[in-house]
């Protein structure tokens, strides 16, 4: 059973001088698959062709909260082609961030909103970040599922992560109760993490997924080196440990979440 990092930026220019050397790490401790979302149209189209030159890189096509002022009225049909490529699986990373807020609200729900609408038409799911934008996120995000659910859709089943997890422990149960996974990444492994410790520890374990969101978020005990998907190894040690299993089954458990979520 291949260790998974469902989210990782390799498409950075951070990458440029090293992907092969970081891509051979990955695949030395184990990492057999890896996701690939873009932020942006540019970043789309790398991740695009990463996923065709590797065969262990995924891709998902979308414009980040924090690009959402790049969003257009042709952004849509880009994408959207994009999206009809060969092992693109998801559409993200998309979602809300009003902790930055490099985007005025409007203009990120906007952006948000139309990706949801990108996911149902392509039939995949998405990938979402939440920066202190639980309330509004989560009622898009539930309106969204609702409609899938009308609709007869599939993807009502699976629609979806909340990746790199920051958020409490009611607004994960929310999302659980709607069909989202939930992704961690390195801060999880933070010594000084205790409440999203808790709050891993007490989600049911085949709604998680292991990430690391390289190059950033680099998990203890690396903490301050640029990130790479050999380390998502560290949160896949910290949430077994936070249930009380041994790494190998967790490794198991999320390996299948992570086909459930992405039919791969
Ligand atoms: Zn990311």
């Amino acid at each position: 059973v291949a260790i998974i990092d469902t989210h990782c930026h390799l498409d950075f220019h951070v990458f440029d001088e090293d992907r092969e050397a970081v891509l051979a790490r990955a695949l030395a401790a184990g990492v057999e698959r890896i996701l690939n979302p873009g932020i942006d149209l540019v970043s789309s189209r790398l991740v695009v062709h990463l996923a065709q030159r590797y065969p262990q890189v995924f891709a998902a096509v979308g414009v980040h909260p924090n690009e959402a002022m790049s969003w257009e009225a042709n952004t849509y049909s880009r994408l959207k082609a994009l999206a009809t490529e060969n092992k693109v699986v998801a559409i993200g990373e998309i979602g809300l961030d009003y902790y930055r807020e490099r985007a005025l609200q409007a203009v990120q729900k906007e952006a948000f909103q139309a990706q949801l609408d990108l996911a149902t038409e392509m039939g995949l799911p998405v990938i979402v970040h939440n920066r202190e934008a639980s309330t509004d996120l989560l009622a898009m995000l539930i309106e969204w599922q609702a409609e899938l659910k009308t609709a007869g859709s599939s993807l009502a089943e699976r629609p979806g992560v909340l990746h790199s997890f920051s958020a409490d422990l009611e607004t994960a149960r929310q999302a659980i109760a709607i069909g989202f996974k939930i992704g961690f990444t390195g801060p999880v492994t933070f010594r000084n993490a205790q409440d999203l410790q808790q709050t891993a520890a007490a989600l049911p374990v085949d709604c998680l997924l292991t990430e690391t969101d390289a190059p950033f978020l680099t998990p203890h005990p690396h903490r301050g080196r640029r990130n790479e998907p050999a380390f998502v190894q560290f949160v896949l040690e910290k949430l077994a440990a936070l249930h009380h299993l041994p790494a190998a089954r967790m490794q198991e458990t999320i390996s299948a979440n992570a086909a459930s979520l992405f039919h791969w």
